[in-house]
């Protein structure tokens, strides 16, 4: 297994590697980017050549080597990256993956499964009875061809759990594994399947995997839901998974658009017609975790609303969950069908032109109020601005802003200067009522910064010289700096020619995972931050204070150490405000 690991490391440069991903920019020795595993609008995302590792400063913290990056991009196992990584490097894994003996990997095991759950469905779709009626109301009720419905492995679950008895007990399928597919569920000592008597979807996700299901009943029925969807599992979770997006993941990279719809047959249908760049959302509104899926693949979506206001509501929602992101999305809203199923058999070319015509969800939104308020009456055009002004304080592109702002100014005859003003004004008084938002960034840390200066200079014994005429060991707050620069002062003493190579090989695999971390965080920050001899101060200032503290705090306290760390104090503060 180590060999494997060592080979993909060689051959994987991880700049290369997370380059192919994402957009890396130079910093100084290293590189930035904006971290793909939180939102955030300004880069804290790390990468060192030299190293060969990543790690993010901002809101998840996250950090580690290719292999974990693949990990993370990809939602897998190590295990599974392994492989996968291996493969792709025509590397031999198989026989170090025998040898490290991972049989449980549960979340391959629930994916085999479902995969053959769903071949299954799709067998008794044309090979039972029940199945057969099934398959006629998909053909002349929906309008579905034969190809489509197995394109999309559309399949039955009859209302006997006979079948399922049957291949339980020849292949020993163990309850336990049946149970975490979500696809059955227990009553008493017996598992039953929750899809009885239903047109069965499988959700198949972006690595053509099926993570779940969903399941509509033949006959709309009081009492009985329409649609039921897998419950959450290992492998399934709602709020990252578009329904069809397997098959459509190709034309929306290519035409870098994405069509959001909500059900399965608004997918299916146009996708029959050639309208193939589209993505099911199981849900009203689409999520944070969707987006950052679907924005892997384009920056436009148009979300696809049906006529009723469910779909205004889901798209004032929408803005609230786009704000963060460089994503540009539209509405298109179909006046003459309930939702794009019915619209696309309607009526193709009117759909196809509803389809060309997106308006951007901000206009939208404005157009929307406009409709609601009386814009002649004073209470009506302060309460259109009240919801105007939240709208535009979603707005952080100013190009978009100004656009907005002018249109906006001029219909409602008033200048663009004193628009803005009213939406400052009305937007401030709302944000009182505002709970402030957790800030992305940290506090800066000298300790830190200082060990990733040292690290990164081209003479470490030089700088470790000056940092000792300044500090001592028991200035350092924490405990790792303090304890890597023990380290790096005794190597110093041998080695003039000391290398940060030569200070990582003698450091723990704990302190070396911080000095890594130290390394990437200075050029993480601005250049502003390095000048060392500001920083050494700072730490002592803070040093020097925390010992007053610390003597004060006794109960009998020592006056002449007291005065003469108040005295080194106020000497040190006075040579730091000259830098
Ligand atoms: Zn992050």
């Amino acid at each position: 297994m180590d060999e494997v690991l060592q080979q993909i490391k060689q051959k994987l440069d991880i700049v290369d590697f997370i380059g192919s991903y994402i957009e890396l920019k130079r910093a100084g020795k290293n590189f930035k980017a904006k971290c793909p595993f939180h939102q955030e609008k300004t880069p804290s995302f790390m990468v060192s050549p030299e190293r060969q590792i990543w790690r993010c400063f901002g809101a998840c913290q996250e950090g580690g080597d290719v292999i974990s990056f693949y990990m993370k991009w990809e939602n897998i196992d190590f295990i599974t990256a392994v492989k996968e990584l291996a493969e792709k490097l025509g590397l031999d894994y198989s026989r170090a993956l025998r040898s490290s003996g991972t049989s449980s990997n549960l979340k391959s095991e629930i994916l085999g499964l479902n995969k053959r759950i769903a071949n299954f469905y799709s067998y008794l779709l044309f090979n039972s009875k029940e199945g057969r009626i099934a398959l006629d109301y998909l053909k002349n009720k929906r309008g579905l061809s034969e190809s489509i419905i197995k394109k999309f492995g559309i399949g039955f679950s009859p209302s006997t759990d006979l079948y399922w008895k049957r291949v339980f007990s020849r292949e020993q399928i163990s309850k336990q594994l049946l149970l975490k597919t979500g696809v059955f569920y227990a009553r008493g000592s017996e598992v039953y399947d929750r899809f009885q008597s239903r047109i069965v979807f499988p959700l198949v996700n972006i690595r053509s995997e099926v993570v779940g299901f969903s399941g509509r009943v033949l006959e709309d029925k009081e009492g009985v839901a329409k649609y039921i969807n897998t419950p959450e599992t290992e492998v399934y979770h709602k709020r990252e998974s578009f329904f069809g997006i397997d098959q459509t993941k190709d034309y929306i990279r290519d035409k870098n658009l994405a069509y959001i719809v909500e059900g399965e047959f608004d997918l299916i249908k146009p996708y029959q017609e050639g309208f193939k760049n589209f993505l099911a959302i199981k849900g009203s509104a689409i999520t944070e975790e969707q987006i950052k899926l679907v924005s892997r693949l384009t920056d436009r979506l148009v979300l696809v609303f049906d006529s009723d206001s469910a779909g205004e509501n889901a798209a004032k929602r929408t803005l609230d969950v786009i704000k963060d992101f460089e994503i540009e999305v539209y509405v298109v809203r179909l006046n003459f069908a309930k939702d794009p199923d019915e619209a696309v058999s309607k009526d193709k070319l009117k759909f196809s032109k509803a389809l060309s015509e997106p308006v951007n969800i901000y206009e939208f939104i404005l157009n929307l109020y406009k409709q609601k308020y009386d814009l002649n009456s004073a209470y009506g055009r302060n309460s259109f601005l009240q919801e105007a002004a939240y709208v535009f304080n979603l707005i952080k592109n100013p190009v978009i802003y100004d656009f907005y702002l002018k249109k906006l100014a001029e219909e409602l005859s008033l200048s663009e200067n004193k628009l803005q003003q009213e939406l400052r004004f009305l937007s401030r008084r709302r944000k009182v009522f505002t709970v402030k938002p957790v800030k992305d960034e940290q506090k800066i840390d000298h300790e830190k910064i200082l060990l990733g200066i040292i690290l990164q200079s081209e003479n470490i014994s030089s700088v470790i010289d000056e940092v000792f005429k300044v500090l001592e060991l028991s200035d350092f707050r924490t405990v790792a700096v303090a304890d890597t620069l023990k380290i790096i002062q005794q190597l110093s003493k041998t080695n003039k020619e000391l290398t940060a190579q030569d200070i990582f090989d003698n450091l723990s695999a704990e302190l070396k995972d911080f000095a890594e971390t130290a390394y990437l965080y200075l050029d993480f920050l601005p250049s502003q931050e390095r000048r060392i001899k500001k920083i050494l101060y700072y730490i002592k200032i803070l040093s020097l204070k925390h010992k007053i503290k610390t003597i004060t705090s006794q109960s009998d306290v020592d006056e002449t150490s007291l005065n003469d760390l108040i005295k080194q104090l106020r000497q040190i503060e006075q040579e730091y405000l000259s830098f």
